[in-house]
């Protein structure tokens, strides 16, 4: 028997992690984070998400002696606390301030530019916990501004993510950078074209390698970057696997669910072979149907979830050594009018 892992969480990340461990031979359990058991002494845990609730469980988690990364999870989960690292660490990120309890939105102005973002500190996600903030609209700051931050808005070309891993004997891998479209602050493509952004990965590695030795962090890690001319603008950091690894199920022979699961271990972590071009299309608010089946190189991973607006319901990969065949099948694939756009992003690097 392998040494037991348990993931707090029961997700959709849990979910694929367990799957991953099942094909490796590693022991996987998933923890209900209203209401954990206390996993048995020997266990590793660790989260599927940096956000979880406070309550008796999960306090007493982290008094475990297998909880995992606690530096790293007393840091990254709160915006401030992040970008505050990332500016000790002298780490390119998108210009910020905390706003004062008295600051009005021309303040903020004053400090960040024309257009800027507040943040919640903790617990936003998919886009959630933010409000954009003009000059031209006059908006008034909300009271939650004493507990978010404010981040100059950034005019970037275009939004890449690095995945990559820490082992306990300190080796970091990667994967190749991968290009990210958002709708409405939401991830719903993601594209790994291995020499696209191949002059940036020396770069990219070394923050994030610089970043997870400093949290002396163990597991997979995903930095999201703004990408504006040739640098990289950190946006935010996950302690965790990430909506833009999802490829790396079908485009790599070991994916990034594994791969977690190896670091926590210490087992072998050799470079992810990768097998060239593969797209990642996120379900987001609809229901199941079987049509997207019909495409011959659609990869279904569907999470189960009741359906609400935007909601992440699944994602399908799509993986061929030519990426012409990617975009054909692209092009085929069933999806709602809001898809539009996202679609269009992903055939024009396809087949340029
Ligand atoms: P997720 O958890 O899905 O990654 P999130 O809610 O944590 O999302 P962010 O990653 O901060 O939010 O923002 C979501 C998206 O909103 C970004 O990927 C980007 O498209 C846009 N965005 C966020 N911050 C900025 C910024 N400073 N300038 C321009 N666009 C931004
Ligand atoms: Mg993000």
């Amino acid at each position: 028997m392998t040494q037991p892992i348990a993931i707090l969480g029961r997700g959709q990340l849990g979910w694929m992690l367990r799957r991953a461990g099942d094909r490796i031979g590693a022991n996987v359990q998933l923890l209900d984070p209203q209401a954990p058991e206390q996993p048995a002494p020997d266990t590793l845990i660790t989260v599927e998400s940096e956000h979880w609730p406070d309550n008796e469980g999960t306090r007493a988690l982290r008094q475990h002696p297998g909880w995992q990364n606690a530096k790293t999870l007393d840091t990254l989960p709160s915006r401030i606390l992040q970008k505050t690292l990332l500016d000790e660490l002298q780490l390119p990120t998108a210009p910020w301030c905390r706003p004062k309890v008295s600051d009005s939105a021309e303040d903020v102005h004053n400090t960040l530019g024309p257009d800027f973002l507040l943040k919640t500190d903790r617990g936003g996600y998919d886009g959630r916990g933010q409000l954009r903030v003009k000059a031209a609209e006059n908006t008034a700051l909300p009271g939650w501004k004493n507990e978010a931050i404010a981040e100059s808005a950034i005019a970037f070309d275009t939004e890449v993510s690095l995945v990559g891993a820490r082992g306990r004997d300190g080796q970091c891998v990667f994967y190749h950078l991968t290009e990210n479209y958002h709708r409405q602050g939401v991830l719903t493509v993601s594209l790994n074209q291995p020499e696209r952004f191949a002059a940036l990965q020396p770069a990219a590695e070394a923050m994030l390698t610089k970043l997870m030795t400093h949290l002396d962090y163990v597991g997979v890690m995903a930095m999201e970057c703004f990408l504006v001319g040739d640098q990289l603008l950190i946006n935010e950091l996950a302690p965790r696997v990430h909506n833009s690894g999802h490829w790396t199920q079908d485009g790599a022979a070991i994916c990034q669910f594994e791969l977690h699961l190896r670091a926590l271990l210490g087992w072998p972590m050799p470079k992810p072979h990768e097998r060239g071009t593969t797209a990642m299309v996120n379900l987001l608010g609809m229901e199941h149907q079987k049509e997207w089946l019909t495409v011959p190189g659609a990869r279904l991973y569907w999470y189960n979830k009741v359906c609400q607006p935007g909601r992440k319901m699944g994602h399908i990969n799509l993986q061929h050594p030519d990426p012409k065949v990617i975009a054909q099948w692209l092009r085929t694939l069933p999806l709602p009018k809001e898809y539009d756009a996202s679609r269009e992003w992903a055939l024009e690097r396809l087949t340029s």
